[in-house]
């Protein structure tokens, strides 16, 4: 346990089905005494492992908060075997906002962890998370998408596990997920790439982790929101937890690992020549970047100086220096 200063309006002891708040205290100008309240739900019936289910982690990531809701109506204690413990706005104020970063304190909680119980509320939210939920947990679930700026395909994100054990649950998790593409970090599991993530803060605890993109755009996609529900309901019955549930035939997935971004060095109108999926070669120009305010300007070439598909795009039109306008990955090793 953490010195933390939140408080838990729920019991994690307790079975039964139990919903609130965690209580994060923020004194500001128009309340003295007052709380952010992180909405918290934990159905939990007798033995059996626990989950931790994350969405909002990033503000402006929509699917998985609608998912995650939907399981808070739909799932009660009979229905499982363990604990489910369920965040749908784990960043509440970036949530509420319909941001990536909280509006209060700039904070992106998922470059925030293992946080800090006497910092910003992001630092606050994220140090909870690590040290007083983690340690609950068996497994966590992280849902993301590609936020405003960026759209991905329902992709599963998963390290190559610490051990052999761990390897096993994570292709067991990706299997039972079944979304079409599997994105693999290599070097098992990266904690540089991921320490400041809830990836992160599941690897310090112990916890088999995995997260998922699932579409993005700032919009909710009709095919990957129910791609996102059954994937839940088909891991939580992978593990035991879910009895009387009865998955239909497994559809397959691409397992991928990341070759890089493809950045804009100009700012304009991105004219993209490449859509998800798409083959590209190393050195192919894969788009340009168009200038409507000088339009007798002839437009940049945009190269990609990676070899693989197009994983994820840019959702938005403008760019500038330093935008990503593609994620290229290639099949997994
Ligand atoms: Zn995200």
């Amino acid at each position: 346990m953490s010195a933390t200063l939140i408080t838990s309006e729920v019991d994690f002891a307790q079975e039964g089905k139990q919903t609130g708040y965690l209580q994060v205290p923020h004194s500001v100008h128009c309340s003295a005494y007052g709380w952010i309240p992180v909405p918290v739900a934990v159905i939990s019936d007798s033995e059996g492992p626990t989950v931790l289910m994350i969405a909002g982690n990033h503000g402006d990531e929509y699917e998985g908060q609608i998912a995650l809701t939907k399981l808070v109506q739909e799932l009660s204690p009979k229905d499982i075997l363990g604990r489910i413990i369920l965040l749908t706005m784990a960043n509440y104020p970036a949530a509420a906002a319909g941001l990536r970063t909280s509006p209060i304190d700039e904070g992106n909680l998922n470059r925030t962890f293992p946080g800090d119980p006497r910092g910003t509320p992001t630092q606050m939210i994220a140090d909870y998370i690590e040290n007083n939920l983690m340690p609950l947990a068996d497994y966590m679930v992280d849902l993301h998408s590609g936020g405003s700026s960026l759209f991905y395909p329902p992709t599963m994100l998963r390290g190559m596990g610490h051990n052999e054990g761990e390897a096993t649950k994570l292709t067991s998790l990706q299997a039972a997920f079944d979304l079409p593409y599997a994105w693999v970090f290599t070097g098992g599991g990266g904690p540089n790439s991921t320490a400041r993530t809830a990836l992160g803060a599941a690897n310090r605890n112990g916890v088999t982790g995995i997260m998922a993109e699932l579409g993005g755009g700032g919009g909710v996609d009709l095919d990957i929101l129910r791609q996102t529900e059954r994937g839940l309901r088909r891991i939580l019955h992978s593990l035991g937890m879910l009895p009387g549930y009865r998955p239909d035939a497994t559809r397959g997935t691409r397992e991928l690992n990341a070759r890089g971004s493809v950045f804009a060095y100009e700012a304009g109108l991105f004219e993209p020549f490449k859509e998800i999926g798409d083959p590209v070669h190393e050195g192919e120009i894969v788009g340009q970047v168009q200038h409507p305010d000088a339009p007798w300007k002839m437009p940049d070439p945009v190269r990609s100086p990676y070899a693989g598909i197009v994983l994820c795009k840019r959702a938005m039109g403008q760019v500038k220096r330093g935008d990503a306008v593609y994620q290229i990955a290639g099949d997994a090793a």
